[in-house]
């Protein structure tokens, strides 16, 4: 068992960090707020007074924070402290540019490094059924893939470093644009005289089958478990598919490649979320296409 010290205890990385103690490994936690911390310390999480407390003898270092910028000053503090050759894994979604960066930095501190970033959702982070898309070299991935097991169950090392965050924001750009094509087609049908469940009986079964209307569809009644059933309660928030989308044009624009629906997806969700919905699941913009309609 390791020694691993967990720094962002929030949403996703409390509970992750609970089922690593569970998983047997002693985990030390540090989180700019107190309220959180304690409540990781009730899981079993030791609680650290700061970044290097917790980080001095670990073996394997997990990040789990909002946005890039709080990742490269995590990771400054990190490997201030951590010992050479100890393995810095980020689990947070963020801009490939500042996840290559982090990467940097590790290598420059002798420190081994890997971006693992998560679908899932909070559900999946209690579960311990995460899907992890890993950025890194070979020898870091091995050495994080066990430990990665005890908070999910599927691992996938997608290439060298940022290649973990290139696929997670590939997918939920494909994941945005899909719903907002389902949510279309849902109002399509309801001004047509077409009931919601004959659409899902088609769609769900022929070549407009999709995550987003088989697992999730965006009204109530189809599948009982998507967030339409429970008035749209997240689930997985529209601020953080907006945070998702954005950071996928931001990496178009880096690359130079023509994402017209990835774009026109962002601009749709920050609509969304100027109306007031951030806090809301990311389905329930189908309202917002009854209205324009
Ligand atoms: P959150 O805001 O609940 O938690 C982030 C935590 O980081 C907060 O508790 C904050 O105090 C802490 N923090 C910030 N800067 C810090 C620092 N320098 N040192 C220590 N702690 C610091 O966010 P979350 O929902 O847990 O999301 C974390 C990441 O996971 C994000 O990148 C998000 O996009 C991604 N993600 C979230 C979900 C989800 O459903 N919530 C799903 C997949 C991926």
């Amino acid at each position: 068992m390791a020694r691993i010290a967990f720094i962002g205890l929030g949403n996703m990385g409390g509970p992750m960090a609970a089922n690593l103690v569970k998983s047997g490994h002693e985990v030390l936690g540090f989180d700019l707020a107190a309220s959180v911390l304690k409540a990781a310390e009730e899981s079993g999480v030791k609680p650290a007074s700061h970044v290097s407390q917790a980080v001095k003898d670990a073996e394997i270092i997990i990040s789990m924070l909002p946005q890039g910028r709080h990742v490269l000053t995590a990771w400054t503090d990190i490997l201030q402290s951590a010992a050479q050759g100890t393995l810095v894994i980020d689990c947070s979604t963020i801009d490939v540019e500042s996840s290559r960066k982090a990467h940097e930095m590790a290598k420059a501190a002798s420190c081994l490094s890997l971006d693992a970033p998560v679908s899932g959702g909070t559900g999946g982070a209690s579960a311990g059924t995460l899907t992890f898309m890993a950025g890194g070299s070979q020898e870091a991935f091995a050495k994080a893939k066990p430990i990665l097991e005890g908070m999910g169950k599927k691992i996938v090392h997608c290439g060298e470093a940022g290649a973990g965050q290139a696929a997670k924001i590939c997918n939920n750009m494909i994941l945005g644009i899909s719903m907002v094509g389902v949510c279309e087609a849902f109002v399509l049908a309801e001004k047509l005289g077409l009931s919601h469940q004959a659409l899902f009986d088609v769609a769900s079964t022929s070549s407009g089958q999709c995550w987003s209307i088989n697992t999730y569809c965006p009204v109530p009644g189809p599948v009982p478990t998507s967030p339409a059933n429970n008035g749209y309660k997240p689930g997985f928030a529209a601020a953080l598919m907006l945070k998702d989308l954005r950071l996928s044009q931001e990496a178009a624009l880096a690359s130079g490649a023509s994402t017209p629906l990835g774009a026109e997806a962002a601009q749709l969700y920050a609509l969304f979320e100027k109306q007031g919905n951030g806090g809301r699941d990311f389905s329930a913009i189908i309202e917002m296409f009854r209205e324009k309609a």
